[in-house]
Formats: structure tokens, sequence, C-alpha cells
């Protein structure tokens, strides 16, 4: 596996693995402390036949809270390891002055369409600037064929794929289901800062999204479902910041005749923020 930090290394063995295989290449974006939710995402890539890239960067612009920044773990040499063992060809660790060798302050930004500023985009104001910024910048410094996107991230995904339409931008965006423990928590980098009894109770908002996505058969009612759940999650310990149900292409409320729905949570733990999503099977006749 090459291990490059520059930008001219990373051309370079793009470019040679290119020549050596005669393949595509599958990029893999990644903020690193890697899980088995990234490992499949990179499991995917290298199952297609592609050339398997990832890139490791926690990437500064796309963080709205500082300490979350400082607090984001970071693990390496275990991320290099596992990387290794599963086959990937290529990981990409630049700096943050390789990436914005200007600073960050006055920059050229990606500034994603109206569904970045809701949900996520409406609790952490700027971040979809900064994810869309770093991955179109990923995108021009890889050139990939195909790039792998958990669904865990759902308007991550969403916006993603409206700026390489919007930008034709030449690259396959493809969309891997959220990897999940036994108990059904979604994988996430930010469960390894979960105490004991936090990682226990985090188990409950899979259970609530999952009441939601079982129980729903009547759209009307959904107010009053998310409600009820809404209040037991503030009761278990977590602050809910969302829990909404939204078309799942557009990040709309619902219409009628709408049936490709998904229901969106956001809530901390003490000082750990956690999402997740599910589909909802349902059609809407009514509001
Ligand atoms: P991150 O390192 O959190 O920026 O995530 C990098 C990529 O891995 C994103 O496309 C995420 O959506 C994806 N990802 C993170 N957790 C999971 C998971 N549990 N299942 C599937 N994909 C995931």
């Amino acid at each position: 596996m090459l291990e490059v930090y520059s930008i001219t290394d990373l051309r370079l063995g793009i470019e040679s693995l290119k020549e050596a295989r005669g393949v595509r290449l599958g990029l893999v974006p990644t903020m690193g402390n890697l899980h088995d939710g990234h490992l499949y995402l990179v499991e995917q890539s290298i199952k297609s036949g592609l050339i398997t890239a990832v890139s490791i960067f926690v990437n500064p612009i796309q963080f709205d809270n500082a300490q979350d920044l400082s607090n984001y773990p970071r693990t390496l040499k275990e991320d290099l390891n596992k990387l290794k063992a599963i086959g990937c060809d290529l990981v990409f660790i630049p700096s943050a002055k390789e990436m914005y060798p200007n600073g960050m302050q006055d920059i050229t930004q990606i500034v994603p369409a109206s569904i970045s500023s809701e949900l996520e985009g409406a609790f952490r104001p700027g971040h979809f600037n900064g994810m869309a910024t770093v991955v179109c910048k990923l995108f021009n410094l890889f050139l990939p064929e195909v790039a792998f996107f958990g669904q865990k991230d759902f308007q991550q995904l969403a916006i993603v794929k409206q700026m390489v339409a919007d930008l034709n931008i030449p690259v396959k965006i493809q969309s891997v289901p959220t990897q999940r423990s036994e108990q059904g928590l979604a994988l996430s980098s930010r469960n390894s800062l979960l105490n004991a009894q936090e990682q226990s109770l985090a188990l409950h908002l899979y259970e609530s999204l999952s009441y939601i996505a079982q129980n729903l058969v009547d759209y009307q009612k959904s107010g009053a479902t998310l409600e009820m759940q809404e209040k037991r999650l503030n009761k278990l310990g977590f602050e809910v910041e969302y829990l909404q149900i939204r078309e799942a292409n557009t990040f709309e409320m619902p219409k009628i005749g709408d049936e490709n729905l998904v229901v969106l949570v956001a809530a901390r733990l003490g000082a750990v923020r956690l999402i997740d999503n599910l589909p909802i099977t349902l059609k809407v006749v009514s509001l």
C-alpha cells in the first residue's frame, strides 16, 4: 500500500498504479479513526475491481466547533494497519498546510444548494460548505471514476450527489448502506468518545428510529410519533437536536404522494453528538 503525504506524491502514485493495473480508480474520503463502516466502503471499492484509494484528513473548515475538532479521535497507525490488511492500494494523509497552503480564511468555497441549510446545516453552520469544498478538492486531486459515501451521513451524501450533478464533476457517487453494531448502533468514530454507560444508552437512538420506521403507517400521525420518541430520548439523557421525517431525495417536508421517506436524528449524549437515519416505507396520503 502506498502511503503518500503530499499532492505531488499522490499524483505520481495514482499515475503509477493506473499504468500498472490499467483500471479505474475508486476513492473513499474519510477523516480517519477507521472502523468497520469505513472498511466496508473500502471493501466495496476493492470488490468492484477498482484501484482503491483512501484519504484520511480531518478537515478543519468543516468543523463549526474548535473543541470538536481538537477532540476528534486520531489513530493513524491503526488506520494504516487496517487499510493494509484489507488490500487498499493507496492512502493519502495530507496536512492542513498541504490542503490549504494559503490558509483557510479567504479561499474559494463550494456553497451547496439549499438542502445544506436544513437539519445538520441548521445546527452546524458552515459545516456543509467546508465538507463540499474538501470533497471537491479531493475529487480534483484524485480524479476518481467512482467515489464511495456512506448512507450514515445521509444529508452529506445527497449534497455530494447534487454538487457532482450541478458542477458536472465526472465521478460516479456510490452510496453504501450504514454499518451497525450487532445491537444496531451505527458505527461512528465518535462512538469511541462515549463512556461505557453512554455506549449502552446510545442504542436507544436506533431503537427510536426503528420504532418510527416500523410503526408509522399513517403520515398524518407522524407529529405525535416523533414527539413521543423525542421525549423518550430526552428523558433517557439525550439532548435531541432534531428528529424529523423528510423526503429522502429533496430533504423537503413530505408532500402527498411521496413514498421515499427517511427519518433522521441528531442528538447529544454528554459531550458527543451522534447522528443516524433510517428509510421509511410509507406513502403519504394526507398531511
Ligand atoms: P467520516 O470519516 O466520518 O468522514 O466518514 C467517511 C465516510 O464513511 C463517509 O462517507 C461516511 O458516511 C462513511 N461512514 C461512516 N460511518 C459509517 C457507517 N457506520 N456505515 C457506512 N458508512 C459509514
